[in-house]
């Protein structure tokens, strides 16, 4: 299926040089939408998985869906100061400065299985201080899972070697 067709790449936004590539064309079809949820759903058939957890907000619209699919559990992962329970955080480096993720402290049960969901990977920042997070909860990260990869920025040296990457679409 082309998904790449459904997927608008819109040229210098948030900034000079940057090639966006907005799913909003891709989530509005429901007939795309939900083959690119179950095109996931397949790719990680073989995982054992506990729960999804999905980094704000674009995370959501990929994790959670699967996560219905597959009939586990959603956690959400925040920036910082927006979940009301008692949470653990962990900072990483932007381009320009410097953003917090968050989670609650009892979004995952030590020693489950975790398969972490977004709709793109980039430099690979937001899932390595997601898998961050999710480790010092103490699950275990069984792969990452995302509509749309950029080749070039490489966002898989970031990750653990040998973790399983899925995605549908690759630029
Ligand atoms: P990374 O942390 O891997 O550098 O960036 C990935 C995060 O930035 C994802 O959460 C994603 O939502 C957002 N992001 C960066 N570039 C794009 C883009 O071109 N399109 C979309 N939809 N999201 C982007």
């Amino acid at each position: 299926m082309d998904f790449k067709e459904y997927i608008r790449v819109i040229p210098d936004f948030p900034q000079p040089g940057i090639s966006f590539k907005d799913i909003t064309t891709l989530l509005k079809d429901g007939e795309m939408y939900r083959n690119a949820i179950n095109e996931l759903k397949q790719m990680v058939a073989d995982l054992k998985i506990d729960v999804i957890a999905g980094p704000e907000a674009r995370g959501f619209v990929v994790g959670a869906p699967l996560a219905y699919a597959l009939g586990v559990g959603f956690a959400p992962i925040r920036k910082s100061g927006k979940l009301p329970g008692a949470t653990i955080e962990a900072g990483y480096d932007l381009e320009y400065g410097k953003d917090t993720l968050a989670m609650h402290t009892d979004a995952i049960e030590k020693g489950q299985n975790v398969l972490i969901a977004d709709d793109l990977l980039a430099t690979g920042g937001t899932i390595a201080t997601s898998i961050n997070l999710i480790e010092q909860l103490g699950g275990n990260v069984v792969g990452a899972a995302f509509l749309i990869e950029l080749n070039d920025l490489n966002g898989r040296a970031k990750l653990p070697e040998n973790m399983n990457v899925f995605t549908l679409m690759n630029y």
